[in-house]
């Protein structure tokens, strides 16, 4: 089969392909067992990866960043999810990073974006309730106005990055009597924070190098001047800008995960040898890979064309929604084919392709229910 090459690549994203892959061995795959046992990355790793410059690879270089565009954030995702690497919450930091990017003033912008492309601030996105998730309109974690600070109470749960995160893109009540303009953003610095606790980081199916908490405010005091959006209000106009975004890096995780077991399947197939033949031989085999070969090149294909719209700025909610419920769909359908040609191997956790399979199931749930998406979709029909 002739290789698919994205057509968003260019040189320079080849070069920072080659280096980005040698980094993720070298520095990032050793480890990975171990952040598996102790249920969380390193924050050194952080530090480690933002001096190499892979943080915020799409944010201006005035504000510390890569200066390029999704499609150089892109290539780091794929690079970790081809291969698994899926505790290291890289998404939800440069999506937190976004909102600063987008609705943040000059001074937030300086104040925050160097020191997260720095890995000095590891960032977390704290929008979900034990009460309230799909429903985001049900936030209740309260700020409450007091002179030039906010005085917060509350709780948020599922949040990745959680235990280790230092900046929360926090969504909070400010007004209790309007469900919709009654929600802000506040980026919180935990550090010290009074008040501001991480609860239990939780045990998962998957993901388990990723710390996903449970994370607790109880009179948490914070500067005034964390407000995102230069009014208290705008939380649910913000949100509803910065999803799209969101659900690209969703469905390109789920593309390159597809593309990583497939590779892996490939190669394990051809080397196992059953009733004097290797598996790779027999029929259902080769229509199983053919199968997945053509779910994974319609999936890129699809999520190419959104990385497209995206960097062009023209990527609508509807058409993201669209690719992350279809192609999260597709991965856990893929990576089951896969996994069942591993026989009893794929159902051990020292093999890639059950972890991927493992991690595959939550990418119908966060990032917005894929229910939730075909009603964002049905909307506009
Ligand atoms: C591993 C993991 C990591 C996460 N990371 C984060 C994070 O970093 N930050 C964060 O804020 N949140 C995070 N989440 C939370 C995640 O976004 C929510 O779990 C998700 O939005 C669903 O909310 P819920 O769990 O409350 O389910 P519910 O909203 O209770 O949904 C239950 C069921 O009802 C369905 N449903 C709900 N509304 C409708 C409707 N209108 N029509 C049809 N069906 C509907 C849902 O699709 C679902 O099947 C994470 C979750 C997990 C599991």
């Amino acid at each position: 089969m002739k290789p698919y090459e994205s057509r968003w690549m260019d040189d320079d994203l080849r070069v920072l392909r080659e280096t980005v892959s040698r980094f993720v061995e070298t520095e990032m795959l050793p480890h990975e067992p171990r952040w598996r046992r102790q249920k969380h990355v390193d924050p050194a790793t952080w530090r480690q990866v933002g001096e190499a410059g892979f943080l915020l690879l799409d944010v201006p270089a005035e504000y510390g960043g890569g200066g390029g565009d999704f499609r150089h954030e892109a290539v780091l995702y794929e690079e970790l999810n081809r291969r698994g690497i899926s505790g290291f919450g890289q998404g939800v930091h440069s999506i937190a990073a976004h909102y600063v990017l987008n609705y943040g003033s000059e001074a937030q912008k300086q104040r925050w974006l160097p020191r997260m492309a720095r890995g000095e601030l590891i960032g977390a996105i704290a929008m979900t309730e034990p009460g309230a998730g799909s429903d985001l309109k049900g936030i209740r974690t309260r700020a409450v106005r007091d002179g030039d600070s906010y005085l917060i109470n509350g709780s948020k749960i599922f949040i990745t990055n959680g235990s280790i995160a230092t900046i929360l893109m926090l969504v909070v009540r400010t007004n209790p009597g309007d469900r919709s303009r009654g929600l802000s953003i506040l980026m919180v610095e935990t550090e010290g924070l009074k008040g501001y606790r991480v609860g239990r980081v939780l045990d998962k199916m998957g993901l388990t190098a990723q710390d996903t908490s449970e994370l607790f405010f109880e009179d948490a005091r914070v500067r005034a001047d964390c407000l995102l959006g230069g009014e208290e209000g705008k939380g649910m106009h913000m949100l509803m800008g910065d999803l799209p975004y969101e659900r690209i890096t969703i469905a390109l995780g789920g593309v390159a995960a597809m593309e990583g077991v497939l590779e892996e399947t490939a190669r394990y197939v051809k080397e196992r040898q059953v009733f004097g033949q290797s598996v790779a031989s027999y029929q259902n085999t080769k229509f199983k890979l053919a199968e997945v070969a053509t779910y994974t090149r319609v999936a890129r294909v699809f999520v190419d064309r959104c990385i497209e719209q995206l960097v062009a700025g023209t990527l609508d909610s509807e058409t993201a929604a669209m690719a992350k419920w279809w192609i999260t769909d597709t991965q856990q359908k893929a990576i089951d084919e896969c996994l069942q040609l591993f026989g009893g191997y794929g159902y051990m956790n020292e093999y890639l392709v059950c972890r991927l399979f493992a991690d595959a199931r939550v990418q119908r749930i966060y990032g917005g229910t894929n229910e939730i998406m075909k009603e964002l979709i049905s909307r506009s029909i």
